[in-house]
């Protein structure tokens, strides 16, 4: 298919990113070598339901040669198309680009991986080199003048009325999509954009590898049991175990990645090494050193701020955001700037929370932001006698995936049984079969991916290996989820944060976005829809975490087996708001900074001076940091998927909240007839259908921003 193809999973995001670029063709690509005869990467997956990706047979020195047949081939297939003499018809032109590529997916979707998850510096070579490549190879298909007239012409066509409603809605993605990467510019414009996009390429990979280079190469050292002081025993182990991987004899080592580091914040007793830590943690990207950010980033800014110039649009962020949800950074900036007042002054009740309880327990300091985790937890126990490190003891890694394929059962009649024998790229992947309960037909299979190891960039996301599609043939869809759990010692179990359980039930969300998907083109489908709102689904999973099902059969506590005592349960509902000031405001600090950089043109930046300011003016409280600083913002710089789009996590949040009153208005988050309404107008449709109307089509209505003031405990205003 001639998709949006994100030839390596470069985005540190939530979600796999799909979207970048469409793709043309031919000239100046290399003939099919030698080297690639015989490459395993090329060849079609084998093995159950369509075949499974050859995780056994992947050599590093194979992608390179891969990759570049695996072009060739799609150019050739384009070639093919263009060269037709019959006048273009959907079934010749529409339906035949989405045939074609499929070689480029299968080689694509290793890539990614080896890129994401198993990065060296023999495979960050690889990406080096092919970033800029691909992204030039890219630009050839969307800058077919042939392809594009035919696209043009089917688009244009009376003939278009008589065509599916799906069929129609692919036209118009085809047609637009190629507009939007420039298929109507004059041939110098699009040799520029051109180059534009392959600079960009090479920028995001080095600003990604930066990253990742930080997270993995620098962490903070733990020399005695002194420096241990206030850690949980699991935390204690995974830091023992982390010493272990680092080959750090006799100490105990933090990473730094989200997962290591804000525990550390959140238990040791150590300030100063608080204070480090969170240094480390906040500078990643932004060292003066050979890993440094800092000059990348406004390269990245003026080359966006060109391009969109160069497309008719003002701003990046007014280019990005067209044919998202929200339409144009002017309403994605209102619902922010809404929302951002209420935040603020929650922090600063927070803030007064935790000076008092330190003044009390004669601190004589004065909260800093290696302060806030440490203190919050303080008041959260203080104010609502519940302890974190209690209800960890109830949340078991292997016992909350259950709860998810438990709820999938529930609500979307999946099952999920464990195959072995299918190969895997890291012994601590495993593997499962979905199906359908009622019919017993196969549904997919789920790939699971959930601890941290040098190499693996951070975070968590979610990935397709393969689109449900059914143009020629049924195609079940592949998915993964991949998280960044640190292990504990060998045999016992790992215990997670509630945040954590609610960000694996995010994930799961996206993969059963994906595996609900029924549609008929693979360009449409599963989570290939607009940005701002590919968040809903997976937003909305969260929200079963806390049902009472979930927690009185999953939730056990690790030694006793003993279901979460109802009393622990009501003090987790009741202090279901607490620290939503916190956490509001780092992440729409992020997203406001993003959009800023975004609307600002080509004015020359200065990322650091620009964060400082941009945050004075928006009054930052002085207690906390971005989510993302600019330098380590991967969502924004590592690609282009989130870019001027790291508010859709908000816009989606306002259909999460607001969509979730469908189940509490019926007979609770169980309700089969709500359940199955949402599955049929959101979670199966893919992108067969706009956003704004399917959600409409589930609710009855256009959603209504209170539930989110509401969900994040903010006076709702008028
Ligand atoms: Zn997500």
């Amino acid at each position: 298919m001639i998709k949006f193809l994100s030839f390596r999973s470069a985005a540190v995001a939530l979600i796999a990113l799909t979207a970048a670029f469409f793709m043309t063709s031919t000239s100046e690509m290399k003939p099919i070598g030698a080297e690639a005869v015989g490459n395993p990467l090329l060849a079609k997956w084998t093995g159950p339901y369509g075949g499974v990706p050859p995780f056994d047979k992947v050599k590093v020195s194979d992608l390179k040669p891969a990759l570049e047949s695996a072009m060739a081939e799609n150019l050739a297939e384009i070639d093919a198309i263009t060269g037709n003499k019959a006048a273009p018809t959907f079934a010749n032109t529409i339906a035949a680009s989405e045939r074609t590529g499929k070689t480029l997916d299968r080689v694509s979707t290793i890539y990614g991986i080896w890129s994401g998850s198993l990065s060296t510096p023999e495979v960050e070579a690889v990406d080096t080199e092919m970033a800029p490549k691909l992204a030039q190879f890219s630009d050839k298909i969307t800058q077919n003048e042939a392809l594009f007239k035919r696209i043009e012409a089917v688009y244009n066509s009376p003939a278009k009325k008589k065509l599916t409603s799906e069929q129609q809605r692919l036209t118009w993605v085809y047609y637009t999509n190629f507009v939007r990467a420039g298929a109507k510019l004059a041939p110098e414009q699009k040799k520029r954009m051109s180059e534009i996009n392959q600079q960009l390429a090479g920028l995001f990979t080095k600003f990604s590898q930066n990253l990742l280079g930080d997270e993995g190469q620098v962490y903070l050292t733990l020399k005695s049991e002194g420096d241990l002081v206030g850690l949980p025993q699991d935390l204690k182990d995974s830091a023992a175990s982390a010493a272990a991987a680092k080959k750090v004899p006799n100490a105990w080592v933090i990473r730094n990645t989200r997962s290591s580091v804000d525990p550390f914040l959140t238990y040791s007793e150590r300030r100063d090494l608080r204070e480090k830590a969170w240094k480390m943690f906040v500078n990643r990207g932004d060292n003066g050193d050979a890993r440094d950010n800092n000059a990348i980033i406004p390269q990245i800014l003026q080359l966006r701020a060109e391009r969109a110039k160069l497309l008719g649009f003002p701003t990046h962020a007014h280019w990005r955001l067209e044919n998202a949800m929200a339409k144009n950074p002017e309403n994605a900036m209102k619902l922010m700037e809404g929302v951002w007042p209420a935040a603020v002054a929650r922090v600063q009740e927070e803030v007064a929370d935790m000076q008092t309880l330190a003044d009390k327990e004669g601190a004589k300091i004065k909260i800093e932001p290696w302060d806030y985790r440490f203190y919050m937890e303080k008041v959260r126990k203080a104010k609502y006698d519940l302890d974190q490190n209690e209800v960890k003891q109830y949340l078991q890694l292997d016992k909350i995936r259950e709860a998810m394929f438990w709820v999938a059962g529930e609500i979307f009649n999946f099952t999920f049984t464990p195959v072995t024998g299918l190969p895997v790229y890291h012994p601590d992947v495993t593997v499962y079969e979905v199906k359908n309960r009622k019919t017993g037909k196969h549904v997919g299979f789920w790939y699971f991916d959930p601890y941290a190891r040098d190499g693996k960039r951070s975070g968590a996301w979610m990935n397709a290996y393969r689109n449900q599609e059914r143009m020629d043939r049924e195609t079940t869809t592949i998915v993964s989820n991949n998280s960044n759990f640190v292990k504990g010692k060998p045999g016992e179990p790992v215990l997670i944060s509630w945040d954590d359980a609610e960000t694996m039930f995010h994930e799961f969300g996206h993969a059963l976005h994906g595996l609900s998907s029924n549609v008929t083109y693979p360009s449409l489908s599963g989570t290939n829809v607009a940005r701002d709102y590919v968040e809903f689904p997976s937003q909305l999973l969260e929200h079963w975490v806390s049902t009472p099902e979930v927690l009185q059969r999953f939730a056990l506590h690790y030694k006793t087996g003993k279901p979460i005592p109802k009393s622990l349960v009501d003090k987790i509902k009741k202090a279901d708001t607490f620290n939503q000031g916190f956490a509001t405001t780092e992440y729409l600090s992020s997203a406001l900074v993003d959009m800023k950089l975004h609307l600002a043109g080509d004015k020359k930046i200065d990322a650091d001076a620009f964060e400082k300011e941009t945050l004075a003016a928006l009054g930052m409280p002085n207690e906390l940091v971005m989510r993302h600083r600019t330098p380590q913002f991967g969502h924004v710089f590592a690609g282009d998927g989130y870019s001027a789009g790291y508010y859709s996590y908000l816009w989606s949040d306002v259909l999460t909240a607001d969509s979730f009153g469908a189940f509490t208005e019926a007979k609770g988050p169980y309700d089969k007839a709500v359940a199955a309404r949402m599955i049929k107008y959101i979670f199966s449709v893919g992108n067969t259908v706009d956003p704004a109307q399917a959600y409409r089509n589930f609710r009855g209505r256009d959603p209504n921003v209170d539930a989110l003031m509401i969900k994040r405990g903010f006076p709702v205003t008028k």
